[in-house]
């Protein structure tokens, strides 16, 4: 926490002290940019430190967090982060790009990268001594924060559409929390959430509302850098992928790779691509259009996690793009069920959402905007089994046959 100073107003550009009892600028209402001391940090953490370090969470960057250690040490809430990242030679190969690497977030306590913000917002509660943590959720930050408040026997309580997976309102109600389920969508649950923030006094987490998720969703920016930027040592920038609803995650990944560079710890800034369903892409038209604006679309898009009216993190999402000479990609709900299916076969079950920033890496392979010297990564976001109506639409039926060896001659030579 020491090296904790203060917020600055990504739009506006206002500083605040870090007393600061507000979510978002007071002036202008924009996300706050949590500010921290990179001298100080520089002066006490060298990367040889982490990487000796045995902690194998996202805890092993505590350094450079704005939260100190909550505790709870053997528990979910200990081991969200440091997932594995996969190479697949045979991938790599069939999309025709050097390096491809898949960074399997699906593997967190709770099967989503919603572990890393909820993590570091029951950190954050536990030291500004907030009791009750709220949120609006598509269902996998109502099910981290669940989950991590579980673990540390905090109150939780979700607002989610009631069309979310079954699968993802059952992890809200197996971890205990308090679930209300909106007869609306993931935007209605998101206003009424604010609202009963503001009026019981509930700590909001709110992705693009609460400063600190996009502090935690950094930590993966930090295991990319120490898994594979560290080790390939590339002059060329790895091309990094991942799917994009609120612009949170987006956002978080390139603040991570900011702090890395501000404390001269990474010669080369990745590029970085949002991908987004062409029924829910409204941070890709603000790309596309060249602006910062964010005008709100009537999103359907199967990929719930990332079906989103209004973006609550648009601007630092569009920018997480522009300034890292990346690129966003608008691509059609088929493209990926497809995806779904291709990774399946290397081993990564991926939901929707996650398959979303594979297929926009295929798309922007075939735009020739990745070529065949290119590394690439990309980001599942969350596990296959969080959706399994999806996942069974991508992978089709499985033939049912007699149980006789007659029965499955006939099968094998059909
Ligand atoms: C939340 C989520 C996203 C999108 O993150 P944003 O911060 O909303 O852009 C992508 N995939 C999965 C699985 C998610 O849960
Ligand atoms: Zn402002």
């Amino acid at each position: 926490m020491g090296n904790f100073t203060g917020y600055q107003c990504s739009v506006c550009g206002k500083t605040l002290n870090s007393d600061y009892k507000g979510y978002v600028c007071p002036e202008c209402g924009g996300n706050l940019n949590v500010i921290l001391d990179y001298e100080q940090i520089k002066n006490t953490v060298k990367p040889e430190d982490i990487f000796a370090s045995s902690e194998k969470s996202l805890w092993r960057y505590l350094p450079l967090l704005p939260v100190s250690d909550p505790g709870f040490e053997g528990t979910a809430l200990h081991s969200a982060g440091f997932t594995p990242v996969y190479k697949s030679e045979p991938l790599a190969q069939k999309s025709s790009v050097k390096n491809l690497w898949i960074k399997d977030e699906g593997r967190n306590p709770t099967a989503s990268f919603k572990d890393r913000a909820s993590a570091i917002l029951i950190a954050r509660a536990k030291e500004i001594g907030a009791q009750i943590i709220a949120t609006a959720s598509t269902g996998n930050a109502g099910a981290a924060l669940a989950g991590m408040a579980a673990a540390s026997q905090w109150k939780a309580i979700i607002f989610a559409p009631k069309t979310a997976p079954q699968a993802k309102i059952a992890q809200l109600l197996i971890f205990g929390a308090k679930v209300i389920l909106v007869d609306g969508n993931y935007d209605s649950a998101f206003d009424l959430s604010v609202e009963a923030c503001d009026k019981y006094g509930w700590y909001c987490r709110n992705t693009g509302y609460n400063a600190f998720t996009a502090e935690g969703k950094k930590t993966a920016a930090f295991e990319i850098w120490e898994q594979i930027l560290c080790k390939n040592k590339s002059e060329k920038p790895l091309n990094i992928f991942v799917s994009v609803g609120d612009g949170n995650i987006i956002s978080g990944i390139h603040k991570g790779f900011k702090d890395l560079h501000e404390l001269g710890w990474l010669p080369v800034m990745p590029r970085i691509f949002g991908v987004q369903s062409e029924k829910s892409a409204a941070i890709f038209n603000a790309w596309a259009a060249h602006t910062e604006t964010i005008t709100p679309v009537n999103a359907t898009t199967i990929a719930d996690s990332i079906s989103v009216d209004l973006p609550r993190d648009g601007v630092r999402a569009v920018r997480a793009a522009t300034e890292t000479n990346g690129a966003y990609i608008a691509v059609p709900d088929e493209s990926i069920y497809e995806g779904i299916a291709e990774l399946g076969k290397i081993g990564v079950f991926a939901e929707p959402a996650g398959a979303t920033a594979f297929a926009g890496m295929k798309k922007a392979i075939a735009m020739d905007i990745i070529g065949e010297e290119d590394d690439v990564l990309v980001v599942n976001t969350g596990s296959g089994l969080k959706d399994i109506r999806s996942a069974m639409i991508a992978a089709g039926q499985a033939p049912i046959i007699a149980p006789t060896m007659d029965a499955l001659e006939k099968f094998l030579s059909e």
